[in-house]
């Protein structure tokens, strides 16, 4: 499966969920491909911090002939994921039509939600030539014990898209693994965090 991390809106968590459900597709055995699309190259980032094995393979494709490049590049891998890229729109719309499942990381604040509907115009597009492409929201960086996370998901209803059941929570070991180029399950795979992308996961390997 072809699953593209798309938001325009810039720090909403595409690379460190990128980086994190390719380690838990990993983990899980299968064959991983990153494709970074961010001309920022964040992945590319985290693929060079890294010290020791890699657990899948990261590559850089900043241009907006993903979808035309992907057959080829992707041939050898059992999942591709795509690190999306900000703004940059032509970029975007090729990470899209390149994907199967479009995952759109949202953050739970008000700001957030209003910023999704360029993502979701995006993907409505790319739907009148892709009959069967998907997509979803997840909620990154709940606060815990907060009721914050079901207020953003009442909010994100607005929307055509749905919302997925599983969420991220705010936690530093996300940070703490990027800075060593690591997945959170390689820090702690009976963290929180683990667990938490591992339903992520989940839920995207049983979306149809
Ligand atoms: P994007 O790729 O959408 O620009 P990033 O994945 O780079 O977003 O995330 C932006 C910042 O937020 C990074 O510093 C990252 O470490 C942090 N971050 C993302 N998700 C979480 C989370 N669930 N908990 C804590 N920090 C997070
Ligand atoms: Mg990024």
């Amino acid at each position: 499966m072809i699953i593209g991390l798309l938001n325009q809106k810039g720090g909403v968590g595409k690379t460190t969920l990128s980086v994190n459900l390719a380690a838990s597709l990993a983990h899980a055995g299968a064959r991983v491909l990153l494709l970074d699309v961010d001309p920022q190259g964040s992945a590319l980032d985290w693929a060079a911090a890294r010290e020791g094995k890699p657990l899948f393979s990261v590559v850089g494709l900043p241009r907006a002939t993903v979808h035309k490049e992907i057959g080829q590049i992707g041939k050898d891998y059992d999942h591709i994921i795509i690190d999306g890229p900000p703004r940059v729109t032509d970029l975007a719309r090729s990470a899209i039509m390149a994907s199967d499942l479009i995952l759109i990381p949202v953050q739970p604040s008000p700001y957030d939600i209003w910023a999704a509907d360029e993502v979701v115009k995006l993907i409505e597009e790319a739907g009148i030539y892709k009959e069967k492409l998907k997509s979803a929201f997840v909620v990154n960086r709940k606060i815990a014990k907060t009721a914050i996370g079901r207020d953003v998901k009442e909010a994100l209803s607005s929307y055509s898209v749905p919302v997925f059941t599983s969420s991220i929570t705010q936690r530093v070991i996300f940070a703490e693994a990027a800075a060593q180029g690591k997945s959170v399950h390689e820090i702690d795979p009976q963290s929180p965090a683990a667990i938490e992308v591992d339903a992520v996961k989940d839920e995207l390997m049983g979306f149809t």
